[in-house]
């Protein structure tokens, strides 16, 4: 179900009180219409009726979906999500992440049928590469599609002062090189909600080298 909860927020600009919808859980089958604002990043878009004032609202919430058995925990930085799994979640993969993008990520890696991890090996060598081509320290990386044409898994890269991002792809075989890193290792996921993001990859790439 999709548990919503009303508060009234003050427009910072003009003072007019509104209400707004705000959502504690959603569930991408009984709602598809938020699982699509979601992916078009505007969930948590609020515009003021009387000003027009903008702002992107960030709160923790909790995205399932019942059918690819994924559960994430959205999780903004300074705020508090206080989630335990319950037995109805509790065999589904459980995920935590910051914000809306990184959700959006998830959600377009388990649409795929793709394995997170292995996409975040993939995703750490082509940063490593695109770092050097571009000449900048600090990128943000995104899994964007699996090419069924081409068979490439394509990244959205967002490099320093650009607002548009740059697409890379990168061949199937570096996803199964690092699906077969994660078989060496013997690599499950962590209890609770996971986050498995650049760092954990990083991790897992000095663990490798090093046995
Ligand atoms: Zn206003």
């Amino acid at each position: 179900m999709s548990t919503e909860i009303v508060k009234e927020i003050v427009c910072p600009q003009c003072g007019e009180t509104q209400k707004y919808r705000l959502l504690a859980g959603i569930n991408s089958q009984e709602n598809p219409e938020l699982k699509e604002q979601i992916l078009q990043e505007t969930l948590f878009d609020w515009r003021c009726d009387r000003c027009n004032y903008f702002a992107a609202m960030v709160y923790p919430f909790l995205y399932t979906d019942p059918q690819k058995r994924l559960v994430v925990s959205v999780t903004p930085t300074g705020t508090d999500s206080t989630v335990e799994p319950t037995a109805a979640i509790a065999p589904f993969t459980k995920r935590q992440v910051k914000n809306l993008a990184e959700l959006k990520e998830k959600i377009l890696i388990f649409d795929a049928g793709l394995d997170d991890a292995a996409v975040e090996l993939v995703k750490d060598a082509l940063c490593a590469i695109i770092r050097n081509s571009y000449q900048v320290n600090r990128l943000h990386a995104y899994f964007s599609r699996l090419n069924p044409e081409t068979e490439e898994i394509e990244f959205a890269i967002f490099l320093p002062r650009r607002e548009e991002p740059v697409y890379h792809a990168t061949r199937m075989d570096v996803y199964k090189q690092s699906q077969e890193v994660l078989r060496t290792l013997d690599y499950h996921d962590p209890d609770g909600f996971a986050t498995v993001d650049a760092k954990l990859a990083r991790r897992i790439i000095n663990e490798y080298q090093n046995s």
